[in-house]
């Protein structure tokens, strides 16, 4: 009787162990952004805000966990989820068939637009005169985003222009300013940031993409992405999704 006592207590304390350890790892969420890309994530006065970190937060707490964010450049961001070294990525990001190999994305919870940024007077008016034989124009667009990807393959592969990398939308735009480039092709939420404290830039009517905004999870962790699609759906049906963008992006 003793030892069967003994062993069932010596049984709890190992289970409550486990459950304490676990618990300690499993109350924090990592979530993986790169904080160039205003109104979506941009820092603040040393802190990531923005429309993602905000959102993000409020999954976190939904999920009864503490959210913690870093800040990475845009291409690292989908191997550190990869590798389990974040639990999301919340970045803007673009939904796309190559993405969709390498992760799994919840339900798209923004719409992005590809723009072209150029120089006031730019002899660029339309996306097609970017693909037009012997435009040899230099295109700015930021490292591994959906604009680098659709320029490189739209215009560069096809010998119709170069693209010029960097790896802050900013730094292209200010390659912009000084003339390395002849446009810039990026989401357009940032492009309005971005022309806004440019002066002599503007943002071309022409909509070079349209694009889906989610949150991309690990391909191992199907649990998370399922808990983190719920909560997001959630976020969205009673509005807080609505509000926390219409507080970054004022409805015109
Ligand atoms: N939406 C673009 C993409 O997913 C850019 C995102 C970003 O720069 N943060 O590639």
């Amino acid at each position: 009787m003793k030892k069967v006592l003994s062993l069932v207590l010596v049984l709890a304390l190992a289970i409550s162990l486990v459950a304490c350890g676990g618990a300690e790892d499993d109350n924090v969420l990592t979530m993986a952004t790169n904080a160039e890309f205003p109104p979506y994530e941009y820092m603040e006065d040393g802190k990531i805000v923005g429309i993602d970190a905000e959102i993000g937060a409020a999954i976190a707490e939904k999920l009864g966990k503490e959210l913690v964010i870093e800040n990475v450049d845009f291409d690292s961001l989908i191997p550190g989820v990869q590798t389990g070294k974040y639990d999301f990525v919340m970045a803007g990001m673009t939904v796309t068939e190559d993405r969709k190999e390498q992760v799994n994305f919840s339900q798209t919870y923004a719409t992005g637009v590809q723009v072209i940024i150029v120089k006031e007077g730019s002899s660029i008016t339309t996306a097609d005169d970017l693909f037009a034989e012997g435009a040899n124009n230099k295109i700015g667009v930021q490292l591994a985003t959906t604009g680098d990807l659709y320029c490189t393959w739209d215009i560069e592969d096809e010998g119709l222009g170069t693209v010029e990398r960097y790896n802050k939308g900013a730094d292209a735009v200010m390659a912009l300013n000084s003339g390395k480039v002849d446009c810039v092709v990026i989401d357009n939420e940032p492009a309005k940031v971005f022309v806004q404290n440019n002066p002599g830039l503007k943002i071309l009517d022409t909509e070079y993409a349209v694009e889906d905004y989610a949150i991309a999870v690990s391909k191992d962790k199907p649990e998370l992405r399922e808990s983190i699609d719920k909560a997001l759906g959630e976020l969205i049906a009673d509005g807080t999704v609505k509000k926390i963008i219409e507080k970054y992006i004022p409805a015109e």
